[in-house]
This record gives structure tokens, sequence and C-alpha cells, in this order.
């Protein structure tokens, strides 16, 4: 069977829209409001010869934050045990958060490849200096990304690649 990359991360960061954009439909919920996407879904995606699925996993519906951690732990769980590949996804105008902390900690542990994605960079070009604090996160070079443009979806990808 297919290689599986796993998209986690905190709600509305973009998650289900950079899954969209990798697999080219819009097989999933894109919402404004944090936690819409009610279910994992999955897509196929195919990059320089290369075939895997991706399951875009949501399902958060916080209430409280000890509500989206426990969530959140479950998510980045799941997705270790699943996958052969993690895209964290995280937002560079909300900036690193504790619950990011937290989930690029349980991954950094899982010795699983994760690969950072600082996602809403909308501009091209040098990435703005909110950037650089994703290297925080202990999870290497963070790639910069805007899923709604596509920009830096192929550096994404080739990454993904990379590990299969
Ligand atoms: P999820 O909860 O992580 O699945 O997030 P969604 O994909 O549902 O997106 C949440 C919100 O962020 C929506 O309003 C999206 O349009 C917006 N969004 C997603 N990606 C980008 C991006 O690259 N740039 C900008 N500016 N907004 C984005
Ligand atoms: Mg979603």
């Amino acid at each position: 069977s297919k290689p599986v990359v796993a998209v986690v991360g905190r709600p509305n960061v973009g998650k289900s829209t950079l899954f969209n954009k990798l697999v080219g439909k819009r097989l999933s919920i894109v919402d404004d409001t944090p936690g819409v996407t009610r279910d994992r879904i999955y897509g196929k995606c195919e990059w320089c010869g290369h075939s895997f699925t991706v399951i875009d996993t949501g399902g958060i519906e916080p209430n409280t934050s000890d509500i989206l951690l426990s969530q959140m732990r479950a998510q980045a769980q799941l997705a270790i045990d699943a996958a052969d590949v993690i895209l964290m996804v995280t937002d560079l105008h909300a900036g690193v958060t504790a619950a990011d902390q937290e989930v690029a900690s349980m991954l950094r542990r899982s010795g699983r490849p994760v690969i950072l994605c600082v996602n809403k960079c909308d501009t091209v070009g040098e990435p703005p200096v909110e950037f650089y604090e994703f290297y925080n996160l202990g999870l290497g070079d963070p790639i910069a990304v805007s899923s709604v443009h596509g920009h830096g979806t192929g550096d994404l990808l080739d990454h993904v690649v990379s590990y299969l």
C-alpha cells in the first residue's frame, strides 16, 4: 500500500487548505471556525513519480485549552502511529504557541520524519522576521508555505518525497 503523509496542527492554521492544495481537489472542508473538519479525510497525491496518501487530521472542537491540548495529543499520536511522514502545520501570524510546542515535542520524541510548515506566508521572497521564531520548535528548517496561493508547496513536496 501507499506511504501515508499526515497533516497535523492546531485548529485554523490551514491544514485543510494545505491538504486541498496537495490533493488538488476540494475533498476537505475549510472553514473560518476552528476545528470545523469533522473527520479524517484521505486524498491521493503524486509528486516526482511518487504516489502517496495524505490524511487531513481534524475533528477538534475545543471549548477549553485543556480539551484542545488533549485532542491535539491524540491527533499527534494517531499521526505517529499511522504516518510515514508527518507535516506539522503552524500559522505565521499566530506565532509559536504552547500547543505547537507540545505537539512538536511529541513528534520529535517519536523519531518519525517531521516536516514543519509555516503556513500563511503569503508574500513571495524572503520570509518575514516572524518566520524565524519557528526554528525554536526544534524540527529543523521550517518551510514557508502559502496554502491559499500555493507558494512553497513544491518545496514542501520535494521534502516529503525525500523521506519516501
Ligand atoms: P484547519 O482548521 O487547520 O484545517 O484550517 P483551514 O484550512 O480550515 O483554514 C483556516 C482559515 O485559514 C481559513 O479562513 C483559510 O482560508 C485560512 N488560510 C489557510 N491557509 C492560508 C494561507 O496560506 N494564507 C492565508 N492568508 N490564510 C489561509
Ligand atoms: Mg481542517
